[in-house]
C-alpha cells in the first residue's frame, strides 16, 4: 500500500515535532512543510531535507534569506492526502477553506474550536470515532493528558466526578514574548476554567471541572487529579490500571519536580528532551475518604505528538484498531 502523504502547515513547537514523527512512520510519507518567515527553524527543515513551502508573498522574502522554496502552501496542500495544521490557535480556523477546497483532510490542533472539526480526538479514548474523517482536532496538551488518565479510570471504575487543579507553565521554552515573570496568575479568574468543556469534546459522559493557574516556569505543566469513583477501589488498584497506559510513565527514584523529568528526558536522549508520557508521581496515588488523589506532570510540547499520527491513521484508515495504531506509534518513536 503506498505511503499516506503528510503536509506540515505552520512549522512551530508542534509543528517541527509532528514532521519528525511523521518521517519515522513506515506508513507516512512528509510531503514538505509550510513556514511564514525564513528563521532558524525554516532553515533547519531545509537542512533536514524538508520541502518548503510558504505564502506566496513570502517566496522572495525566503530566497532573499537563502531558502528555496518549492512552492506555496497551495501547492503544498494539492501534493497531500492530509495536512496537519500546525499554526497558532485562532489562525488554523482561517485555512478550513483552503483543504477543503482542495479536497484533502486536515487535523487542527487544541488552539482551534471544536466545532471546526466536530471531532475532537485522544488516540487512547475514541480513536473509533476518528475513522474516516475528514476533519479532527487533537486535543490541547492539558485535555489529553486528562484523557488519558480519566478514560481507563472510567472504564475499570467509572468516574462519578472529575476535579482538577492546573498549574499551568506559562511559556514555552523558545517563546520570548509569554510571562508572567515572577507571579501566579489565576487564569482564567472566572471558574471553572474551559479546560473541563476541552475533555468533554472528548467524553461528553464525564463531570469534570477545573480551575488553573499561570506560573512562571516552561518545564511542564502538574495537574492535580481528584476523582469521585464509582466503584470503591484501593490505590493499588488504581496503580495497576495506570500501569498499563502505554503513555502513561511513573515517576520517583528522587524526581520531585518537572525540572527533574525534564532532565531524565535529557537523559534517556530523547529529541528536543521530550516527554511523550504523562508523567505520574505514583507514590502520590491516594484514596483519601473514598476519593482519588493523584499528581501528573504534562510535557506541553510534545505529548500531543503521537495522538497527531494516531489521528493520520484513523481518518486514512489504514489503521482501524486504536490500540494497534499506539503499539505503532510508539515503536517508531521510541515510547
Ligand atoms: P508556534 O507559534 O510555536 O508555531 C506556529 C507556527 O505557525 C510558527 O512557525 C508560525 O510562524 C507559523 N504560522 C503563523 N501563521 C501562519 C500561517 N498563516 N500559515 C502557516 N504558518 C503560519 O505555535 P505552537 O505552540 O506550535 O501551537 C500550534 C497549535 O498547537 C496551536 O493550536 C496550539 O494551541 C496547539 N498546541 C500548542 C502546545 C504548546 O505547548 N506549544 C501544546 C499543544 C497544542
Amino acid at each position: 500500500m503506498s505511503k499516506v502523504k503528510v503536509a506540515i502547515n505552520g512549522y512551530g513547537t508542534i509543528g517541527k515535532r509532528v514532521a519528525d514523527a511523521v518521517i519515522l512512520q513506515d506508513d507516512m510519507q512528509l510531503v514538505g512543510i509550510a513556514k511564514t518567515r525564513p528563521n532558524f527553524e525554516t532553515v533547519m527543515a531545509r537542512d533536514k531535507g524538508f520541502d518548503v513551502y510558504t505564502l506566496p508573498d513570502r517566496i522572495s522574502t525566503m530566497k532573499d534569506a537563502g531558502i528555496e522554496v518549492v512552492g506555496t502552501i497551495d501547492d503544498m496542500v494539492g501534493n497531500a492526502d492530509v495536512v496537519v495544521d500546525c499554526t497558532p490557535g485562532g489562525v488554523g480556523e482561517k485555512n478550513k477553506a483552503i483543504y477543503e477546497n482542495a479536497g484533502v483532510k486536515a487535523i487542527w490542533q487544541g488552539g482551534e474550536k471544536h466545532e471546526l472539526a466536530g471531532c475532537s480526538f485522544n488516540a487512547e479514548t475514541n480513536y473509533e470515532e476518528a475513522l474516516g474523517r475528514d476533519l479532527v482536532r487533537v486535543v490541547s496538551c492539558n485535555t489529553t493528558g486528562l484523557c488519558r488518565v480519566i478514560s481507563p479510570l472510567d472504564i475499570e471504575f467509572g468516574v462519578k466526578k472529575a476535579r482538577v487543579t492546573l498549574m499551568r507553565r506559562a511559556a514555552d521554552p523558545g517563546d520570548i514574548k509569554n510571562g508572567p515573570i515572577n507571579a501566579i496568575v489565576p487564569s482564567p479568574i472566572k471558574l471553572p476554567s474551559h479546560h473541563g468543556p476541552d475533555v468533554k469534546t472528548v467524553m461528553p459522559h464525564i463531570d469534570i471541572s477545573t480551575t488553573a493557574v499561570k506560573l512562571p516556569t516552561t518545564l511542564m505543566h502538574l495537574h492535580t487529579i481528584n476523582l469521585e469513583l464509582d466503584k470503591e477501589c484501593s490505590a493499588e488498584d488504581v496503580e495497576a490500571v495506570l500501569s498499563e497506559q502505554s503513555r502513561v510513565r511513573f515517576v520517583g527514584q528522587g524526581i520531585t519536580s518537572t525540572a527533574e523529568i525534564m532532565e531524565l528526558a535529557r537523559d534517556m536522549d530523547r529529541p528536543r528532551s521530550d516527554m511523550w508520557e504523562n508523567c505520574i508521581w505514583n507514590e502520590s496515588i491516594t484514596i483519601y475518604e473514598g476519593e482519588l488523589y493523584f499528581f501528573q506532570a504534562i510535557h506541553q510540547e510534545s505529548d500531543v505528538i503521537p495522538e497527531n499520527i494516531d489521528a493520520i491513521r484513523a481518518m486514512m484508515e489504514i489503521e482501524n484498531n486504536g490500540e494497534r495504531s499506539v503499539a505503532k506509534t510508539n515503536k517508531a518513536m521510541g515510547i
